[in-house]
């Protein structure tokens, strides 16, 4: 909100609050009001303490309006961590009014002054006033752009874990994400409505229950009457019946509600997961992504579940609950509700602790389930390193840190019950301490007194339950804000391309292409690289490791997109084409292909649930998978496990070969498809992969000096740099990099004694050797 104008409406309030204070106070008070009680005050018979009031609130909001006048940036954060104190402050100049109506109300002869009313009705308006007006001050935005600045630097912090920084989020209003988890519920407002009315029924039963209780054990003791005593029996068991059958379909709807805003969660959730760009998931690890799609999303809902309920139902009868002990006394039920608002300013000091601290929690446990999931999808790694104890010691060192955290939590949590269980115990003693004065000046009966004290202990409870809710929600918000920071993301680089031609050719062209990958932004992988691969041609990268050639890969398959010049298929950008489109004219079969834990038969047509079994087992044939596939205990309908882990790598690669070929792609990229095959695998495959290279266009990458020789075109990438391009014959001629590679190889080979194997492995480049001296530690391939 403009600053002028919270400023403009302070300066009316204070003017109106002297203003209404004074003339109420001079009303009030005898002939020389200010001079008398000055020289002689008597809180018993003297206002002046309330018109003094209007001290502070004037001095506070005055000095926290020239404060922000006067420093715009950090003034409106500062007046924003002052807030609790504020609110502190109003509560205490509420309960002093109250105190002295309490008091004045004893005496008789001022109750009854309409100025002293006047005067009370005021202050507590005004001191009401007080905290909306700072709160609004707080929310100001200094006058300039200068607390926004204050609020952007804040929020550009980053966690350590990658995830935009929390500062200024902690500030986003927790009303709004509940506010927004509700919405989310807005497809079950009948169930609510009816999960709501049940909760009515249920509470104004429990409401009445303590009523007729009492009139029961009047009949008994008073009128010793069994029709007197059986009358209210009958009521309180129909009551019993009602709220028990009541308060039993109020939770069933509202645990199936919840578990409904579960799903949607969780679904929504993984649909934007599943837009992000592929730098999403290079920047973010899959145990942070994981643990939000589950233990977050299920925190969300189950918290939201408990506490809502508990909230409403602690609500509803709390108001019944005052609504009977007011009609006992209005004087003891002031001075119960005095101490309500310090409960209240408590719980949410600790919920907003809390809340900090549920985050934290979930974060560090998610790093704890990184280390965990990391190593358990690498067991294999890590047993023939003999890493097993460096792994379980870097895990318990995670859970430490959640350890530490969890004390926190437990001393916070110690502390809140304790200053809540004292502040109770106060209440009570003020309670009955002002109940017996009330009892022995005839002003309320002992029974009354009584019946009265077993509402407030019920009220206690309520309270309590509405408390501890309070911190229960913050948690649920904490997590449901962490869940919406993943909801709200939107992806870097859409996959909203339109285009889907008809006839399709499969030129593929690299137009200057220069790109850096967006976790290293400040590293060109690719620089200024151009080529062309004809449709029906096979065009060979070669390179050391590391010179680029998966990264062309990448940015054909649009899995990023390149800071500068374009990947252009048939003569348009690739993230022009429909995304299904682009994935059934291009394919990729991948250096270590990752199979999914399903059937072959699945597997195969992942993406194309609907393929007929010919069309899979054709596939299959083509991919040279199906014999081995027909010897499969279950044939097609053998499951894979994980990742592929029962098929051998050769078995993983046909299948890959065959999912690729289902789709009848134009375009056919194979990265380094048999380099982690035995030699035996790698000819099998190799065979299926020959006989599909007539078809497509094909990019390859491999490290088979046949398949490179038969290559239309080899591109020779050195550094990110296309070094030359042209066919074998060609480059051999040309004598450069590619010639010395293949010439380093065939030596290799020979000074090993061995006969030359159809698979070569290139040497460094010659910048490698440089730098590296001998590149026996690290053989680039082609
Ligand atoms: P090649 O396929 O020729 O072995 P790559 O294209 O895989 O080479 O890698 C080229 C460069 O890009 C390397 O320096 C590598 O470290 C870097 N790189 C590869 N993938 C990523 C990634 N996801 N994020 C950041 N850098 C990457």
């Amino acid at each position: 909100m403009r600053l002028i104008v919270v400023v403009s409406c302070i300066v009316t309030f204070v003017v109106v609050d002297v203003v209404l204070s004074t003339v109420f106070y001079i009303q009030g008070s005898g002939p020389n009001p200010f001079s008398e009680d000055l020289e002689d005050f008597n809180i018993y018979q003297s206002i002046l303490d309330l018109w003094a009031t209007l001290m502070v609130r004037s001095c506070l909001l005055l000095g926290a309006a020239i404060g922000i006048l006067v420093n715009r940036t950090e003034g409106p954060c500062r007046v924003a961590s002052l807030g609790t104190l504020v609110v502190l402050v109003s509560l205490v100049m509420l309960t002093y009014a109250l105190t002295k109506l309490l008091i004045f109300s004893e005496i008789g002869r001022l109750m009854y002054n309409p100025w002293f009313l006047s005067l009370f009705s005021w202050t507590c308006a005004s001191s009401v006033g007080t905290m909306v007006l700072w709160k609004l001050l707080s929310r100001t935005d200094g006058g300039a752009a200068g607390g926004e600045r204050v609020r952007l630097d804040e929020g550009d912090e980053e966690d350590e874990d990658g995830t935009r920084g929390t500062g200024d989020k902690e500030r986003v209003n927790s009303g709004a994400t509940l506010g927004r988890l509700l919405y989310y519920c807005k497809k079950d407002a009948g169930l609510l409505s009816l999960a709501f009315f049940f909760l009515l029924l249920s509470a104004v039963c429990e409401a009445f229950i303590p009523y007729y209780t009492g009139k029961a054990i009047d009949g008994i003791v008073i009128h010793k009457s069994m029709e007197y005593f059986t009358k209210p029996m009958i009521v309180l068991s129909g009551l019993a019946l009602v709220s028990s059958l009541a308060i039993g379909v109020r939770g069933g709807v509202f645990s199936l509600t919840l578990a409904r805003l579960n799903i949607r969660l969780r679904n929504l959730l993984f649909r934007t997961l599943m837009q992000q760009e592929i730098g999403f998931f290079d920047a973010n690890h899959t145990g942070d992504i994981t643990s939000r799609l589950t233990s977050d999303t299920t925190q969300v809902s189950d918290l939201i579940s408990q506490n809502l309920n508990l909230f409403l139902r602690s609500f509803v009868k709390g108001v019944g609950f005052f609504g009977f002990m007011f009609s006992m006394s209005w004087k003891l039920s002031l001075v119960t509700i005095l101490g309500f608002p310090y409960i209240a300013v408590l719980s949410k000091l600790y919920g907003d602790y809390y809340k900090k601290l549920t985050k934290e929690v979930q974060t560090s446990l998610a790093h704890a389930n990184k280390v965990a999931e990391e190593t358990i999808s690498a067991m294999k790694t890590v047993r023939s390193f003999a890493g097993e104890g460096h792994e379980a010691e870097s895990y318990h060192a995670r859970l430490q840190e959640v350890f530490a955290l969890n004390k926190k939590q437990a001393v916070a949590f110690a502390c809140f019950m304790w200053s809540t269980c004292i502040s109770e115990l106060a209440l009570q003693v003020t309670i009955l301490f002002y109940g017996g004065h009330l009892v022995v000046t005839d002003q309320m009966t002992g029974g009354a007194l009584i019946s009265f004290f077993i509402y407030e202990l019920e009220l206690g409870e309520c309270l309590e339950s509405i408390s501890s809710v309070y911190t229960g929600l913050m948690q649920g918000v904490g997590a449901a804000e962490k869940v919406f920071e993943y909801i709200d993301r939107k992806p870097e680089q859409s996959l909203d391309g339109q285009e889907a031609p008809e006839t399709f050719h499969g030129l593929v062209e690299f137009e200057n292409v220069t790109f850096a990958y967006p976790t290293r932004p400040e590293t060109n992988v690719l620089k200024n690289v151009s080529f062309r691969i004809q449709p029906g041609e096979v065009t060979a990268l070669v390179g050391p490791s590391g010179s680029g050639k998966s990264s062309c890969v990448s940015l054909l398959e649009n899995f990023y997109w390149p800071q500068h010049g374009q990947v252009l298929l048939d003569g348009r950008p690739v993230q022009m084409y429909q995304h299904g489109y682009l994935h059934s004219k291009v394919a990729l079969v991948g250096q270590e292909p990752v199979l999914f834990a399903r059937t072959v038969q699945k597997n195969i047509c992942y993406g194309l649930p609907d393929a007929p079994p010919e069309v899979v087992a054709s596939a299959a044939r083509k991919a040279n998978a199906h014999n081995f596939i027909c010897g499969l205990s279950k044939g097609y309908d053998t499951g894979v496990g994980e990742k592929g882990a029962q098929l051998s790598g050769g078995q993983k690669q046909r299948v890959a070969i065959a999912r690729a070929l289902i789709r009848n792609p134009r375009v056919l990229i194979l990265d380094e498809a048999t380099s982690a095959l035995d030699a035996e695998s790698e000819h099998v495959v190799q065979q299926a992969l020959d006989t599909v290279l007539q078809n497509h266009t094909v990019l390859v990458i491999a490290h088979r000096l046949s398949t490179v020789q038969r290559a239309n075109t080899i591109v020779v990438l050195e550094d990110g740099v296309v070094m030359e391009q042209g066919c074998h014959d060609k480059l051999m001629d040309l004598k450069g990099l590619y010639y010395r590679l293949v010439q380093r190889q065939m030596l290799g080979f020979e000074s090993n004694g061995g006969p030359p194997r159809p698979a070569i492995e290139a040497p460094p480049s010659q910048k490698e050797e440089e730098q590296e001296g001998s590149g026996d530690e690290d053989v680039p391939r082609y």
